[in-house]
């Protein structure tokens, strides 16, 4: 299977040239990596996109890294006043969308997204032949086990309505919001990965049916860093989704180095 290393930008950085040095940046492995099996995605704040996407590629031939957005509307076009349409995105390039982040979901956040507008988005989304990178992942861990159900009700209801015969265009990022950003609680482990990855396995089963569920790329996200992201890939992780090391090219190519060591 395809690895995918996606870097999530979030609202960095600032000025539009340093966002075109990052993508130069990744931009000389981006072939090498494709041939490889990895595929490298950078999602730039939305002002950012187009100019992103307009680095993709330097010649018709050329493998290269793809872009995705951070979010999209739930309509293919309408009086949204400040949205994006999946339809917009796709006509410019882009292939893929990140969809149900955790900062997007937040109660107390900026945008309060329910399981439920996640899930009109992903429909939309898949509608537009976007690849949807759907984020997933518990609030805190509990010794009970709580957050299986948490997780397990949280995938349900963004998926519902999903259209079962397009889960080629479906991959999942675990993403447990303790282990998120600079105000991480905690560490995962590779194993806090690996017996979610069994979860979610089994529960995308039960939506999609048992071979679409195995064709699945899930992905590891939450303070990836690059000496910690050969141990997710290690236990089977199918990418990683990075936020902070994203924006440090160096940082960022050494992961997609690393994961083209992976077979
Ligand atoms: P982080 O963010 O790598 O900075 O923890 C990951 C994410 O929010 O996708």
């Amino acid at each position: 299977m395809m690895k995918y290393i996606v870097g999530n930008w979030k609202m960095y950085p600032t000025a539009y040239d340093d966002a075109l040095l990052l993508v130069k940046g990744v931009r000389p492995i981006a072939a090498k990596a494709v041939t490889a099996g990895v595929q490298p995605i950078v999602c730039p704040p939305m002002p950012f996109l187009a100019g992103v996407t307009k680095q993709k590629r330097v010649s018709a031939n050329d493998k290269a890294f793809e872009v995705g957005a951070q979010n999209c509307a739930s309509a293919h076009d309408g009086a949204m006043t400040g949205e994006a349409s999946p339809a917009q995105l796709k006509s410019m390039g882009i292939n893929y969308v990140i969809l149900g982040h955790s900062e997007r979901r937040a109660v107390d956040g900026f945008a309060k997204e329910s399981d439920e507008v996640i899930a009109t988005k992903v429909v939309a989304a898949i509608a537009e032949k976007l690849t949807v990178i759907l984020c997933v992942g518990e609030r805190e861990r509990d010794a009970s086990g709580e957050y299986f159900k948490e997780i397990s009700e949280q995938l349900a209801a963004s998926l519902d309505g999903f259209p079962v015969a397009k889960s080629g265009q479906l991959i999942i990022a675990y993403e447990p919001v303790w282990a998120i950003g600079s105000k991480a609680t905690g560490v995962a482990t590779p194993e806090d990965f690996r017996e979610v990855e069994m979860l979610l396995r089994r529960e995308l089963a039960a939506h999609l049916g048992k071979v679409r569920a195995f064709k699945i790329p899930i992905l590891y996200g939450g303070s990836v860093s690059k000496e910690n992201a050969q141990s997710f890939l290690n236990i089977g992780a199918d990418g990683l989704l990075i936020g902070r090391t994203s924006l440090d090219t160096n940082a960022f190519v050494s992961i997609i180095k690393g994961a083209m060591q992976h077979k």
